[in-house]
């Protein structure tokens, strides 16, 4: 699609909108004229090159790539008017947008009856089911795996909720043996799996995990941040993803979903989804300033935060509306960066230089260098990550993730660690291109390991 064109189009959608309301002039405090203002942004500019190309395949390294074009255009529209989904009454439009997509997620996620809405991030959205969990369950604590995102342990101690971390197995996946010993002990109240890890994008067993909550009585959350897009493609197909542990998040009591990160969108969109309504009431409050327009549900009063983008919930409306959550909609953007994953694993296994640390659940591949230690291993994959971005003519862009011997060994790799912890590398492949780049990019990777 036409960008260039439609960003046209966008600002002539918002003055006809505006000159709709009559004449009005701007004050001339706000005037910073055509010459500054050019001046200031070739300044601007400038510094703004100082990023690295997320866009291009050969940045091969953090969740990280740019919007789809849809999004930009349906975002840069509605920031026009820059509404605000608090409330009702600061932007009825958004808002409708934002029930409508996310009662798209809660399809996607097989959700019924259901209560959401975006939020800020991630971080935010798992806020707010810990809280949840806080108010459900008082005095219980929350277990979730070794490897899940840093942030449930942070949002714990934040909340006042004692966290336990549960141990992972040789796949990175929580271990369920050691979470039923833990359960047994009745001091937790809620379990969060993870659809996804951060690092490397193991899938805990939620649909084994089910069983657990009706023994115990323990609420079940699904962290699929990252990874909840892939219910699209949880088909079992070669280049899909197993189907059990994604269908069993319709029968968890919440999740949370970034489309910041496979949705296609900008940041500042996440998502928060609780299959009991009822849980609203955990937000009650009163707002002697707001939600005076309707007496319909505000997004404000079952949100933590205040003010967000109602452009985020544009952007991702439009966005949707083209690649809608079906298989062959978002699903086929999804799954090219998975065969991609599958197709660069083989490559390592035949590698003299490289070996995948395990195999890929989704798209993110972590690899090392074939060294008989793991200080050799972090050496090198350290030099690996700066010569490979700092090269001029043929650069990629990695990112590294720390192990211990332990988990090399029980994933087959015979190290000897003489370091408590070593980096190897990691990279996510989310971006469709990444298939048709792959070779390039496993060449030049495994240039860089051979480079003494
Ligand atoms: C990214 C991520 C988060 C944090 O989300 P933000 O949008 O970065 O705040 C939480 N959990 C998982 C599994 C993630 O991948």
């Amino acid at each position: 699609m036409d960008l260039r064109g439609w960003l046209g189009q966008a600002i002539d959608w918002y003055e006809r909108w505006a000159g709709e309301f009559g004449e009005y002039r701007p004050h001339p405090a706000l005037d910073v004229g055509e010459e500054r203002f050019a001046e200031a942004f070739g300044e601007f500019t400038e510094r703004l090159g100082d990023n690295y190309p997320f866009f291009h395949p050969r940045y091969a390294g953090q969740m990280l790539k740019p919007p789809h074009p849809a999004a930009i255009a349906g975002y840069l529209a509605a920031m026009q008017v820059n509404p605000n989904n608090h409330a009702l009454d600061g932007g009825p439009a958004t808002a409708a947008m934002e029930k409508d997509v996310v009662a798209q997620l809660a399809a996607m996620f097989g959700f019924g009856e259901h209560l959401g809405h975006l939020t800020t991030s991630g971080t935010v959205a798992n806020l707010e089911v810990l809280f949840v969990a806080r108010e459900t369950h008082p005095g219980l604590g929350v277990a979730y795996s070794a490897d899940s995102h840093y942030t449930h342990a942070r949002m714990c101690h934040l909340i006042g909720v004692e966290g336990h971390p549960v141990p992972v197995d040789a796949a990175g996946r929580m271990d369920l043996s050691a979470l039923s010993e833990l359960l047994e002990t009745g001091r937790i109240g809620t379990v969060v799996l993870t659809a996804g890890t951060t690092g490397l994008g193991a899938v805990d067993p939620i649909h084994e995990a089910l069983a657990l909550r009706e023994r115990y009585g323990v609420r079940l959350h699904v962290d699929a941040a990252y990874g909840g897009f892939f219910t699209l493609i949880a088909d079992d197909r070669e280049d899909g993803v197993a189907s059990a542990p994604w269908r069993a998040i319709a029968r968890c009591d919440s999740v949370v979903v970034d489309p910041h990160k496979h949705g296609l969108q900008p940041y500042g969109c996440g998502a928060v989804l609780f299959a009991d309504p009822a849980v609203g009431r955990f937000y009650r409050h009163d707002s002697p300033y707001t939600y005076f327009t309707s007496d319909q549900l505000h997004l404000g009063e079952i949100s933590l935060e205040c003010s967000r983008a109602g452009a985020a919930a544009a952007a991702l409306w439009l966005t949707l509306r083209l690649l809608p959550l079906t298989p062959d909609g978002l699903g086929a953007v999804l799954r090219p960066g998975r065969r991609a994953a599958l197709r660069w694993a083989e490559l390592l296994s035949g590698s003299a230089y490289l070996a995948p640390y395990q195999r890929p659940e989704l798209d993110i591949v972590a690899y090392l260098p074939r060294l008989a230690t793991l200080s050799a291993i972090d050496e090198a994959s350290d030099r690996m990550l700066h010569h490979g971005m700092t090269d001029r003519d043929d650069p990629v862009f990695l990112a590294t993730y720390a192990v211990t011997g332990a988990s090399l060994r029980e994933r087959g790799h015979r190290v000897a660690d003489d370091v408590p912890r070593g980096r190897i590398l990691r990279s996510v492949l989310m971006k469709p291109e990444a298939e048709g780049y792959l070779d390039r990019l496993h060449d030049r990777v495994e240039r860089l390991a051979a480079r003494p």
